[in-house]
């Protein structure tokens, strides 16, 4: 254990003993030991670069351990690469340490960033580290490559796609409710299961190639299927139908909805409930199957649930029926 003068870990022990061998090896950070990083141009290719942040009270709980906080942080940015087609080359990380963070919490923290390093294949180049008397507070800015001009972005469906979601919608709502303990009704097994993944969710990675061989548009759930088709459709000037009987679930979320009194409102609440971290996408008719057949190959579902159209707005529906939608999904102030 090493700590400033006043007993506390400094800014200079923590980049050096927990952030330094996170650089190991990418030749970009410099060893941490510069005031920048450079990253060598890869002619050909685009480098795609993300953002998200995340604050203690209101992404995650003061209570909640710091490994699955860093984890979730990298895994979100991860998420936003998926959904543009990006490989995974490398992130950098701006965290505001909060009075509870001493030592053990900050390699908890580190630890959590190792472990999802090696699984997912980036390592660390740089960042910027201070402290705060307020909540714990942390920055990551992911990097990824694709091929010059290539990728989907938000603006590319065209009317008559057809829009597909992967792996299961909902869940994200549902581990939040379970974090709150207003899951009481499900099994204890199935409750942890949407906690852990709430907590610790599973970028896309796996369907990098898929996605961008074949999809017109993308964007990974964050927000809510609703909200974040929705800003598909918005970005690119055309409507869209969305059929909640198709929604893809998780055998947790079938025994949610099993004792809901509406099952309808039920499907459109996980449909507008956030944190999924699965890749919503339009795709031309004529290149869906491909789509599907790759997703597959990469052993993740892909699933239609609506098509896109001339009008512009989002439209929820149960088979025929429509369905009222007032909450899309979360928004920050
Ligand atoms: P400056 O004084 O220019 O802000 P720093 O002393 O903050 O420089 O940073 C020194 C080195 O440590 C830089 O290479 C920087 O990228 C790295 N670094 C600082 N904090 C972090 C962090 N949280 N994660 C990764 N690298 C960091
Ligand atoms: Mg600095």
């Amino acid at each position: 254990v090493t700590s400033g003068p006043d007993g506390r870990p400094d800014e200079f022990d923590t980049i050096g003993r927990l952030f330094r061998p996170l650089a190991a090896g990418a030749r970009e950070a410099r060893g941490l030991l510069d005031d920048a990083a450079a990253i060598p141009s890869r002619p050909g290719q685009d480098l795609i670069v993300t953002t998200d942040a995340i604050v203690e009270g209101v992404h995650f709980l003061a209570e909640d351990p710091l490994d699955l906080v860093a984890r979730k942080l990298l895994r979100v940015n991860l998420s936003d690469l998926a959904a543009k087609g990006a490989d995974p080359y490398g992130y950098f990380l701006t965290v505001s340490w909060s009075p509870r963070c001493g030592w053990p919490e900050r390699e908890a923290f580190a630890r959590g960033l190792a472990e999802d390093q090696a699984r997912y294949g980036v390592l660390l180049f740089g960042g910027d580290t201070t402290s705060t008397p307020g909540p714990l507070t942390c920055s990551l800015t992911a990097l990824g490559w694709v091929p010059h001009g290539r990728g989907p972005t938000r603006s590319g469906a065209r009317p008559g796609d057809l829009v597909l979601v992967s792996g299961a919608v909902g869940d994200g709502f549902l581990g939040l409710l379970g974090v709150r303990g207003e899951l009481g009704a499900l099994e204890p097994a199935r409750v942890e299961a949407l906690v852990r993944r709430y907590r610790l969710p599973e970028p896309r990675t796996a369907l990098v190639r898929a996605v961008r061989d074949f999809a017109s548009a993308a964007a990974d759930v964050s927000d809510g299927l609703i909200a974040d088709l929705g800003h598909i459709a918005e970005a690119s000037g055309v409507g869209v139908d969305l059929d909640l009987r198709r929604l893809p679930l998780s055998r947790a979320a079938k025994a949610w909805l099993e004792h809901r009194a509406d099952p309808v409102a039920a499907l459109r609440d996980l449909a507008a409930g956030g944190d999924d971290y699965e890749i919503v996408c339009a795709a031309a008719p004529d290149q869906a199957e491909a789509l599907q057949r790759a997703a597959e190959k990469a052993g993740i579902g892909l699933t239609v649930v609506g098509r896109i159209g001339e009008e512009t707005g989002v439209r929820v529906w149960y088979d025929d029926e429509p369905v009222p939608v007032t909450y899309a999904g979360w928004r920050h102030a």
